[in-house]
């Protein structure tokens, strides 16, 4: 065994039955269904890795700087865009306003403009290195951009299933990166069973969202960069535009293993994680508000706010979970709010996607109703550019 291996990575675990599967080999969805997880070695990685070695480690490696926390075994295999490592920019008119403290995590300035670089970055690198010949997914729209991205990077081609009327600047995205594109006249959901139709008959490597283990690793760098820009003080709360769920489980991840390892302000419990939706498709915040411990398919999804037209997240169960473990909460704004965030926001300097508007008035409301209390400390989540959707018109 290397004295100073690039990975903890020891296998992979379902987050339903507990089954472990090893990592060493392509996997997808547990034999019971279940979302794998993958699990690291961290009492020796503690030992080995004081957390005061990172600060050392330059800025423009990007998400790579938590190599030990990544799975991939061969750093040669990265295949990288320049991820990562993007601001957390305090909102001071928002947290005098409020009584509270508050950023914005801007994912907006990542390749191809979305947090779904992250995902893309680590997960077309370990498909690499597990020798994946086609990967393909299905995406609202970002996610296809992004893969096809890292694909082109990385020379192996890449399969996007997108609806028809996904974000036209993805779906061009898609094909500049030289992507195969298929539009399908629907939502995501029905992108995703064409995928599967294909993976079935043709072995393409499914990239679904969950579907594989390493998008989710890619997504969790999110939590840590969140606490180390924090100095290791957690925030209170994180609030989260909730589609697939990649993210938010990302960050509960990735909170989860900073405490194992000793590396948070042991005062302070991991961050209470919120799930953002827009009104017109909000199947976790129906069945949070249900009390439920599954989500139900969402009829007649339709919102701007193309990332979270998510009607039934396969990992909606394991959403619901990291919500009442973390005493989160869930809740579902209007396209008219969204509208008028994206307009209010800019205004202060920052075109955010209409996902990461939604935060905005999600924020007011939980501070109007006391779920936010004064002087906390709190992370909005920004997962996107503006620039990404030049067609969608805010609201004065
Ligand atoms: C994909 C996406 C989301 C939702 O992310 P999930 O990880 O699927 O929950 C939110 N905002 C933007 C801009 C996205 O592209
Ligand atoms: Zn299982």
């Amino acid at each position: 065994m290397p004295t100073s291996p690039a990975t903890y990575l020891l296998h992979l675990e379902c987050a339903e039955c507990r089954a472990i599967h090893p990592a060493d080999q392509e996997q997808h969805l547990c034999g019971c269904g279940g979302v794998l997880l993958a699990r690291y070695d961290l009492a020796r990685l503690a030992s080995d890795f004081p957390r005061e070695r990172l600060a050392a480690r330059p800025w423009q490696s990007g998400l790579w700087r938590y190599a030990e926390l990544l799975p991939l075994a061969d750093p040669a295999n990265r295949v990288s865009l320049g991820e990562g490592m993007t601001p957390l920019l305090p909102l001071d008119w928002l947290g005098t306003e409020l009584g509270i403290t508050v950023w914005l995590k801007d994912e907006g300035l990542n390749p191809t403009g979305a947090f779904k670089a992250r995902g893309a970055a680590v997960g077309v690198s370990r498909a690499k290195e597990l020798g994946a010949k086609t990967i393909a997914l299905p995406t609202a729209g970002n996610a296809g951009a992004a893969w096809a991205a890292y694909g082109a990077r990385a020379g192996i081609p890449v399969i996007v299933a997108m609806p028809k009327d996904a974000p036209p600047l993805t779906q061009r995205e898609a094909q500049l990166y030289g992507a195969r594109l298929h539009l399908v006249n629907g939502l995501i959901s029905d992108a995703g069973a064409w995928i599967a139709a294909g993976v079935r008959e043709h072995g393409w490597y499914d990239a679904s969202t969950f579907k594989e283990p390493y998008r989710l690793e890619g997504k969790k760098t999110l939590g840590l960069e969140i606490a180390e820009q924090l100095d290791w003080q957690a925030p209170d709360v994180i609030l989260y535009p909730t589609g697939g769920g990649v993210g938010l489980l990302g960050l509960w991840k990735a909170f989860e293993e900073l405490r194992a390892l000793g590396w948070l302000a042991a005062d302070r419990p991991a961050p209470r994680l919120v799930v953002v939706q827009a009104s017109g498709c909000a199947p976790v915040v129906r069945a949070w508000e249900s009390g439920a411990t599954q989500t139900a398919f969402w009829e007649g999804a339709a919102t701007i706010a193309a990332g979270l037209r998510v009607p039934g997240p396969l990992a909606g169960g394991l959403m619901l979970r990291a919500l009442r473990e973390t005493n989160g909460t869930a809740l579902a704004v209007e396209d008219d709010a969204i509208r008028r965030a994206i307009g209010e926001l800019a205004r202060a300097g920052c075109w955010v996607c209409p996902e990461g508007a939604a935060l905005l008035p999600a924020l007011r409301q939980l501070r109007a109703a006391g779920w936010v209390r004064t002087g906390e400390r709190v992370v909005l989540l920004n997962t996107g550019a503006g620039l990404v959707y030049p067609d969608v018109e805010p609201l004065a």
